[in-house]
């Protein structure tokens, strides 16, 4: 065993830790013992146990954002969940038209797939946000396009926190007569979800980022829309014929007990991880020359972005040691460069590399706060005075 459990994780927004509940749930499924049966295979009881308990997580999941159980297509994580959406919808016999319309603000997953599908014949459009920097009904209602299939925004940034008005934008598409892909990644366990109040055609969720286990996510399909899908996967014609592939029980199940936990805790974890946000802030706020990234008014709890101006993200990094916090995205490359987010949002490129994302989440405790606190006053006067 490393120490990696020692340090102070501050990084949710990367990945959460799985809840000792969907670890235990997981573990027990796996041997001869266990739920271990081709759940498609219910021609005997080994595949029907199987089968049972891949409907019972179906049902968790399609509870946590009011869809129906038919309408969750099990994925290995959100990045295919969003490949087979905007792949899926653009590449269609049945597609609108060729005109894919995505935020600037987005996860790399949909920033590369839109590029791939560019490559393919789609015509990708990426919509910069506004003077505020958020993605605005009416900003998205003048890119429409007659030929506009798809728009695909995200709920809640990953990097900065911001909330976007999706049930407002979601009118303005549907009035249009396009359908709406919402990334609700970071949103599902921050937020009340509902797929009918937002109005999302598609949408898509991830295990590992709401205490569940890695490699295994979901798309929400709306029912009406079906048929306005092609599948991106071929074989054996699982889940309904859109997402081939054994189905991984053990993985399913995970992400079912943590989305039935996200259920019962979303309303006490949000106020937790808030009071979290403000202890924090009130010990970043004695430092001079720092400013907060993306609009503050519309952030969710548990994503907190920070600009210290004059100060490396990557040399405070070093100097925070055992506290894992995050510089920009974590999801590129070891390569330094600043985040297209904090880009697009109107940072100079010094502010963008000077911007350190804290993201508590279920298990952070006051006293770790209290011991960030600290240790940020101390790094970043230390770093500022070699650099003075
Ligand atoms: C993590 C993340 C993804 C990718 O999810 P995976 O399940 O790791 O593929 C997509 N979008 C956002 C906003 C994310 O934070």
């Amino acid at each position: 065993m490393t120490d990696a459990a020692e340090g102070i994780y501050l990084d949710y927004a990367a990945t959460t830790p799985a809840d000792p509940e969907v670890a235990h749930g997981i573990a027990d499924l796996l041997t001869r013992q266990g739920i271990f049966g081709n759940p498609h295979s219910t021609s005997h009881r080994f595949g029907q146990a199987a089968h049972q308990a891949v409907e019972a997580a179906r049902r968790e999941v399609a509870q946590l954002i009011r869809a129906d159980d038919d309408e969750i297509i099990w994925t290995s994580g959100a990045t295919e969940a969003i490949n087979l959406a905007l792949k899926g919808v653009m590449l269609s016999p049945n597609a609108r038209g060729g005109h894919l319309l995505v935020s600037a603000l987005e996860h790399k997953a949909v920033l590369d797939t839109a590029d791939w599908l560019s490559r393919h014949g789609v015509e990708a459009e990426r919509l910069q946000p506004g003077d505020g920097g958020l993605i605005t009904p009416a900003l998205v209602r003048s890119h429409l396009r007659r030929d506009t299939a798809l728009v695909s925004i995200m709920h809640v940034n990953n990097e900065v926190g911001t909330i976007t008005d999706a049930a407002e934008i979601a009118s303005v598409v549907h009035a249009h007569g396009a359908l709406l892909h919402v990334d609700a990644v970071q949103s599902v366990a921050r937020l009340p979800v509902d797929v009918s109040l937002m109005g999302a055609d598609l949408l898509s969720l991830s295990g590992h980022k709401i205490y569940g286990p890695k490699g295994v996510g979901a798309l929400y399909v709306r029912r009406a829309i079906r048929h306005l899908v092609e599948a991106q996967t071929h074989g054996g014609g699982q889940e309904g014929g859109l997402r081939s592939g054994t189905t991984p029980t053990h993985q399913v199940t995970g992400l079912g007990i943590a989305a039935r936990l996200v259920r019962e805790r979303l309303h006490a974890d949000a106020a937790r991880i808030s009071s979290m946000d403000e202890r924090l802030l009130r010990w970043i706020k004695q430092i001079d020359g720092v400013t907060l990234n993306g609009d503050q008014s519309a952030r969710v709890q548990g994503i907190v972005s920070v600009a210290f101006r004059d100060v490396e993200a990557e040399s405070l990094m070093l100097a925070l040691g055992d506290i894992a916090v995050s510089a920009g995205s974590a999801c590129t490359t070891a390569l330094v460069e600043p985040s297209h987010v904090l880009l697009a949002l109107g940072l100079s490129e010094s502010d963008a590399l000077s911007s350190v994302r804290f993201s508590p989440g279920r298990h952070t405790t006051a006293r770790e706060i209290d011991a960030v606190g600290r240790r940020l006053i101390e790094a970043v006067t230390a770093l500022r005075s070699i650099a003075a």
